[in-house]
């Protein structure tokens, strides 16, 4: 299949294409490099198509928000494979079939969220009320590791609101967000939502876009240090900023929790997407009490995980993305193998595999737990008393999500509430969902997506006072 970029409703030729890797192995396919001149095109065609969509009644864009759901159910085997052959992720598991599902289900609980008007006020002294008006175009920029369910959760809460959109994906994984775009154009208006695909070597169209006088708002899900540069090149045109980076997600394991029970909780809390996942746990702190029993059952469990290409239906967790993650894992593990020991894998496998590792024996200070790792290698602490465990899960610039993992919710609540992060579950990790605000604190971000909080980051407010 020839992937385009689509501007203004129809494919837009590229004078050339770059690879893109199956990290299995071989070729996914090539996508095209685009450059300034198309980024432009696609900002003035997202212009003038706001002009019709943002006026459109509120039920129409629902509609079409709608169809937008229907058209990715209908192509969910076509996207799911897709996104196997670039992002690397299992057809099953929690892989990339799994992704689709979550597309789907944000597609649609978006679609049905809806801002209406707030009366502040309406006395004999006047009608006080709050609207939220659409800024206009939306520069979406994405990363590698969810390209379909992340592009979702930008574009959708984008058009639901009136805005139009320009979605620019990782180089890495650029095929399925063509596709994805080329699909629901079928069903949606020319102009209103367009993509463009660059290689970041020869032109770096997200720079661009952060700088472009034409984009209102840049929604970013991506590291810190390209989110810090977004956010500096965003400040002369005064954009909206949604920024959603990276995370060191601590668990804290309480003396009372039962260690058979949680295994599987924690392994997927971890493991999912082989750890590169934005909000997965990072750093597993257990009390001394129940140190070893933890981790055997953690062990035990990893060690029945089925490990091979995604396109094998019987592959569980796959290779990694890329070769740059690859070398960032196994560097932190070489690191953590000398002081620390290995409980399961340790080692490089063929290619871009990596053997799903756990090391205990570890503390803050150690690179495999100060670092975010963003792959599937889990370091485990010994604690003795919680507040030292309090004090070493907040001891971290980031603070994405946390968790606390115990038999008596009350207590496990009482600590959970002590964490400095955005989201924080109890005897899970990571569970997100899309009627729940989701977003980090400190360096993890900035603003929220999902709910009517998120909804609500695609507007500004104007007051109308009568
Ligand atoms: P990245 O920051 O390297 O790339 C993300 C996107 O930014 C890509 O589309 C890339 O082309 C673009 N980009 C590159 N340079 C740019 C620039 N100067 N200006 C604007 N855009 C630019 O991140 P990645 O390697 O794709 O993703 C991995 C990181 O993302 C991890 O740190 C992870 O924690 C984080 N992440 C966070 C979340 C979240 O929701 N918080 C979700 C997924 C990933």
């Amino acid at each position: 299949m020839a992937f385009e970029m689509t501007i203004g409703g129809a494919p837009a030729p590229a004078a050339a294409r770059f690879d893109v890797a199956n990290p299995a192995g071989g070729l996914a396919g090539q996508a095209p490099n685009g450059t300034l001149a198309d980024l432009d095109r696609a900002v003035t065609a997202a212009q003038e198509a706001f002009a019709s969509w943002s006026q459109l009644p509120d039920g129409e864009r629902q509609r079409y928000c709608e169809a937008v759901t229907a058209k990715i159910a209908d192509h969910s085997e076509e996207l799911a494979q897709l996104i196997t052959a670039e992002q690397g992720k299992p057809l099953n598991g929690l892989g990339s079939r799994f992704e689709m599902g979550g597309a789907q289900a944000w597609a649609g609980c978006t679609a049905g969220l809806s801002l209406p008007v707030k009366v502040l006020q309406d006395n004999a002294e006047g009608r006080v009320e709050l609207h939220r008006k659409p800024l206009g175009v939306v520069g979406s920029i994405t990363p590698w590791n969810y390209p379909v369910m992340i592009a979702v959760w930008h574009i959708l809460p984008a058009l639901r609101t009136g805005n139009t959109v320009v979605i620019k994906p990782s180089p890495l994984t650029p095929l399925s967000t063509l596709r994805l775009v080329a699909l629901l154009n079928d069903v949606l208006p020319a102009g209103v939502l367009n993509c463009v695909t660059g290689d970041d070597r020869s032109e770096n169209l997200g720079a661009a876009m952060s700088a472009h006088p034409g984009i209102r708002k840049i929604v970013f899900t991506g590291s810190c240090a390209t989110g810090e540069k977004i956010m500096a090149s965003a400040a002369p045109t005064m954009k909206r900023l949604t920024l959603e980076m990276g995370g060191n997600d601590a668990g804290i394991v309480l003396p009372d929790a039962d260690p058979q029970a949680i295994a599987e909780g924690l392994f997927w809390g971890a493991f999912i997407n082989n750890g590169q996942t934005c909000a997965a746990l990072k750093r597993l702190y257990v009390h001394e009490d129940i140190h070893d029993a933890v981790c055997a059952a953690l062990a035990e469990f990893a060690r029945g995980i089925p490990v091979g290409p995604g396109s094998d239906e019987n592959s569980i967790l796959g290779p990694l993305q890329n070769p740059m993650q690859h070398a960032k894992v196994a560097r932190l593990v070489a690191s953590a193998r000398e002081k620390g020991q290995v409980l399961l894998g340790g080692n490089p496998g063929e290619g871009l595999f990596f053997e799903p590792t756990i090391i205990a024996g570890l503390a803050n200070g150690d690179a495999l737990v100060d670092e975010e790792q963003f792959g599937p290698a889990l370091p485990v602490i010994k604690y003795r008393d919680v507040e030292e465990a309090v004090a070493a899960a907040n001891d971290s610039p980031n603070g994405l999500g946390g968790s606390v993992w115990s038999s008596d919710i009350a207590r496990a609540r009482r600590v959970a509430a002590r964490l400095e992060c955005g989201s924080v579950w109890i005897n899970k990790h990571g569970a997100i969902q899309p009627n729940a605000p989701f977003g980090g604190v400190k360096s993890s971000g900035l603003g929220v997506e999902f709910g009517e909080e998120g909804l609500a980051e695609y507007t500004d407010i104007q007051v109308v006072f009568a």
